[in-house]
């Protein structure tokens, strides 16, 4: 029975892959289509306004075409990540500059208070940026206007931490435990903001073949605080060159329609 059940998940797992890997082809086409004709001056109103729609929609399928192959991947091979020493300080830096504009067209605040210049860790440094951008953008994204969201990194004797606080519209108790489901959304961001419903699932993958801990608070309303707990890289524990295994989390640059949402430049 349950060997029965494990191959029908595989499938399920496997179709996802295939099925997000061959609807790319398909849906650059259209997006492509739409484009052309868009730089056609004859295209008339109405028409031009169509075609904006569907160049769009099928930039944010591409978005969520894509997080659903990294999880098919994830799904595939866990553990396929680079493992070398990191400074966890630069990608938290690096992260924060390159989404503070965003955040400051938002009109929203954005510091970083750290207790050092440096945090060395055991990772693959692509997929850190890619967890820290998916904790700030979240962040971002549910804000009130004129919020303040505080990134904390703090260096303590065994670990490193990362927090992302925002004062935004905050998480009901009953569905903290749920939204790193994959394609769950709690309640109040329905409607509020776009998302694909998959950054945290990524987010929790990433973290844990990291052996990072990541642990939510929440008050509805008053805001969030996601926190992300590292090990330190011990001096026993630096790899030799050789012990890297292969990289398989391909990130593309994305950006939706109007809406843009610049991941980092990961790959
Ligand atoms: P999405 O693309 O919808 O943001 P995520 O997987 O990143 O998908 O997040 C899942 C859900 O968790 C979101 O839809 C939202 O309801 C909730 N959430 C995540 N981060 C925050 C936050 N900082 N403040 C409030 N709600 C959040």
């Amino acid at each position: 029975m349950l060997d029965r059940l494990e191959s029908s998940v595989n499938q399920i797992k496997r179709f996802t892959a295939d099925a997000s890997h061959e609807l790319r082809g398909p849906l650059t086409f259209a997006r492509t289509v739409a484009e052309i004709a868009l730089k056609d001056p004859g295209t008339d109103a109405a028409s031009r306004a169509a075609f904006q729609d569907i160049v769009d929609e099928a930039a944010k399928a591409a978005i969520m075409l894509e997080e659903m192959l990294t999880l098919a991947r994830a799904d595939a091979a866990p553990a396929n990540l680079v493992r070398m020493p990191v400074d966890l300080a630069l990608i938290v830096r690096e992260v924060c500059k390159a989404t503070q504009p965003r955040a400051a067209e938002q009109g929203l605040h954005l510091s970083l208070v750290t207790n050092t210049a440096t945090a060395s860790i055991l990772g693959d440094a692509a997929a850190l940026k890619r967890l820290v951008w998916i904790l700030l953008d979240n962040a971002i994204k549910y804000s009130k206007p004129n919020g303040t969201i505080r990134v904390r990194l703090n260096l303590l004797a065994d670990r490193a931490t990362v927090e992302v606080e925002d004062d935004g519209i905050g998480i009901a108790p009953a569905d903290l435990p749920l939204i790193f489901d994959r394609f769950y959304r709690a309640d109040p961001s329905r409607g509020l903001v776009e998302g694909n419903d998959l950054g945290l699932a990524i987010a929790q993958w990433i973290a844990e073949t990291h052996k990072a801990q990541l642990a939510v608070q929440s008050e509805p309303w008053h805001g969030s605080v996601f926190q992300l707990t590292f090990p330190r890289l011990s001096a026993l524990e630096v790899p030799s060159a050789d012990s890297t295994i292969g990289l398989e989390l391909l990130v593309e640059n994305r950006s939706v329609g109007g809406n843009s949402q610049q991941s980092p430049a990961v790959q």
